[in-house]
């Protein structure tokens, strides 16, 4: 059975509106992943622009071949938005206005003036431009899910190889006045990739939005909406099976009076406060420590490397930068202060619970003698709120 050109035409663009409709569907189910969406409105204009091709090849009038080349401008365009929107999260409006505008003012022209050969030099030139573009946008994401990204900036590269082809063959015949629609072996091989390429791409953009979503839920699962901080069941999860040697520590904070913070301000200034302390918690840490909301206004950092120094003095350090900081809401300026319990490893080795409760146990010995200072469980060394140590 023969196929015509025409007919694989019309089969890439109805396999095309088909998958971008797809596409539309999955991004119903997470919307703020933008990419999918402008990628389905990039290939409908491509598709749109295929469709009037197909009747420039039947019937070469001038009008389908100057929307064939605006259609293809907006939706290459627009294509390589959703890949700029895949990677930085931000949509590029301009990218597509200036690409569209340069390329309608090179193409029409071009056509009016009857080089049609020309104009079909000079879209293949920019698609192929687009689409690399496109493949970089992918290929610069890699890190985040090599296997389906990889494979996309591949396909987007093939693609724009295979339209290379058809402006070099153009050029190479000299064909800069046509009065029909490019025909050569070129546009066939072009075809070709096109129909092979286009559902790779549609699948592969849907299993990483999949994969995003499947990210975005498991980061959920483990972080504290309020502050951003990893949660409790995150850190038992982390350290549940470390043996504490004694290079480790766990410090647990906990904000005093907390309970008069909140009826006093109100619990969105309890709020505001809780996000303050896990600002103060985050700065200086190295990225092998854990910093978690334990719940309420607990916190515990683990320290990984350290030796009980330096661990009372990373706890000084926030705690006296937390009793230094003014709050201010609606004019009132009030300051919190914290107590904090340390407790270090051992030699042979202790379990994150065993750890985690003397920490506790040293905190509320820092409780019982007055709040605002430091309890260190194994030594039991005090730090007292003028900063000296003292032993318990
Ligand atoms: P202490 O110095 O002994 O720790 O006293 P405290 O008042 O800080 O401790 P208490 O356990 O009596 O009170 C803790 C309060 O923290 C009670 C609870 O309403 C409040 N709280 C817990 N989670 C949140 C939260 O997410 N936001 C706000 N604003 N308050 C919270
Ligand atoms: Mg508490
Ligand atoms: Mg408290």
């Amino acid at each position: 059975m023969q196929i015509d050109y025409n007919s694989l035409l019309l089969a890439l663009g109805i396999s095309t509106t088909c998958l971008a409709l797809m596409l539309v569907g999955s991004w119903f189910s997470r919307r703020p992943e933008t990419f999918l969406l402008i990628l389905s409105a990039g290939l409908g204009f491509a598709v749109a622009g295929i469709f009037c091709y197909g009747a420039y090849v039947d019937t070469p009038r001038l009008i389908f071949a100057i929307l064939t080349h605006v259609l293809y401008y907006i939706g290459f365009s627009t294509i390589w938005a959703a890949g700029y929107q895949y990677r930085m999260r931000r949509f590029s409006t301009a990218r597509i206005l200036l690409v569209s505008l340069a390329g309608s003012a090179a193409s029409i022209p071009a056509l009016l003036a009857g080089y049609d050969g020309l104009a079909f030099m000079v879209v293949n030139i920019v698609i192929t431009v687009l689409l690399m573009l496109t493949a970089r946008e992918y290929w610069l994401s890699r890190h985040e899910a090599p296997l389906p990204l990889n494979g996309i900036a591949a396909l987007y590269a093939l693609m724009a190889m295979s339209f290379a082809l058809c402006a070099a063959i153009l050029i190479w015949n000299g064909e800069f006045v046509l009065g029909h629609a490019p025909n050569n072996w070129a546009e066939n091989v072009n075809l070709a990739i096109c129909i092979a390429a286009a559902p790779g791409i549609c699948a592969l953009s849907l299993a990483l939005h999949q994969w995003r979503r499947a990210t975005y839920h498991r980061l959920e699962a483990i972080t504290d909406p309020l502050t951003g901080l990893l949660n409790r069941r995150a850190l038992f999860d982390l350290h549940r099976h470390h043996s504490f040697g004694p290079s480790m520590a766990v410090i647990v904070f906990d904000i005093d009076r907390f309970k008069a913070v909140n009826d006093q301000h109100g619990h969105a200034t309890g709020d505001l406060v809780l996000k303050l302390f896990a600002e103060e918690l985050s700065i200086g840490l190295r990225a092998s420590d854990t910093v978690a909301r334990l719940g309420g206004e607990e916190f515990a950092v683990v320290l990984d490397n350290t030796l009980s120094g330096p661990a009372e003095q990373i706890a000084e350090r926030i705690r006296c930068a937390f009793a230094g900081r003014e709050i201010t809401v609606d004019g009132k300026s009030f300051a919190c202060t914290v107590s904090v319990g340390i407790a270090l490893g051992t030699v042979a080795g202790l379990g994150f619970d065993s750890v985690l409760s003397a920490a506790d146990k040293a905190l509320y010995a820092a409780k019982s003698k007055g709040r605002n200072r430091i309890e260190v469980a194994a030594h039991l060394h005090t730090v007292s709120p003028s900063g000296s140590r003292t032993a318990a």
